[in-house]
């Protein structure tokens, strides 16, 4: 989930300033292009200008050795302790983004979900996962799913999860947004269930299988019990 939608629960007044302003929707597009300092534009031009890559078809089962950590600890162990980045204010350093995140290319372009006149062929993820979220986007593509994902709702971005104070999987660039628009948190959604299959064959959780409000149709991420 980007908790970008409206609707900002009181329970998060008590955060830090920064918190509730990474929780606004246009910082979504953060991931992207905060790692060069962009002006939207230019990113634009330089996102779209990749050729898309020849990337290989995954078979059923992962091609990757990398297992979904669980619970804060292993995901801190395994993808940075991202809590040495964060400053008394709350901002989180740069260079939480230079020493653990990575562009990944992607094999066919994506909408932007906060801005559809927009399109990328690259995204902003941990850098442990570039070869594992091109693996699900190749799937994707090899089984002419492309038409399924119709908008990017965001992967890296520094915030809150939407229901509870500590942070979403999405800081640390493990978790993904797709088709936000029909897929609100608590929702059922809409989500084609070949895609999820992509997912979690990947070691991917989905939110669509959470239950409650918490139920996040949009949203997979790279652990569990998290
Ligand atoms: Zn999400």
């Amino acid at each position: 989930m980007v908790p970008g939608a409206p609707g900002i629960s009181q329970a998060q007044s008590s955060l830090p300033s920064r918190f509730l302003d990474s929780v606004t929707f246009p910082l979504i597009a953060i991931p992207d292009d905060s790692s060069t300092g962009d002006d939207n534009s230019k990113l634009t031009t330089e996102e779209t200008s990749v050729k898309n890559p020849q990337i290989e078809s995954t078979d059923a089962t992962s091609g990757h050795d990398l297992t979904p950590p669980h619970g804060l600890d292993e995901i801190i162990a395994t993808f940075g302790n991202i809590y040495e980045y964060i400053g008394t204010g709350g901002q989180l350093a740069p260079r939480w983004q230079s020493d653990f995140l990575a562009k990944t290319s992607l094999p066919f372009p994506l909408r932007l979900a906060w801005d559809p006149s927009r399109v990328i062929t690259q995204m902003t993820c941990h850098r442990l996962m570039t070869g594992i979220f091109a693996s699900v986007f190749a799937a994707i593509q090899k089984n002419a799913l492309e038409s399924k994902v119709v908008s990017f709702g965001g992967c890296f971005a520094f915030r809150p999860q939407r229901t509870g104070s500590k942070l979403s999987a999405h800081s640390w660039g493990i978790a993904i947004d797709l088709n936000p628009g029909s897929n609100r948190q608590g929702s059922a959604g809409d989500m084609d269930a070949r895609v999820v299959e992509f997912f979690k064959n990947e070691g991917f959780e989905w939110g669509g299988d959470w239950k409650g409000k918490t139920r996040d149709p949009m949203h997979f991420q790279f652990c569990t019990g998290y």
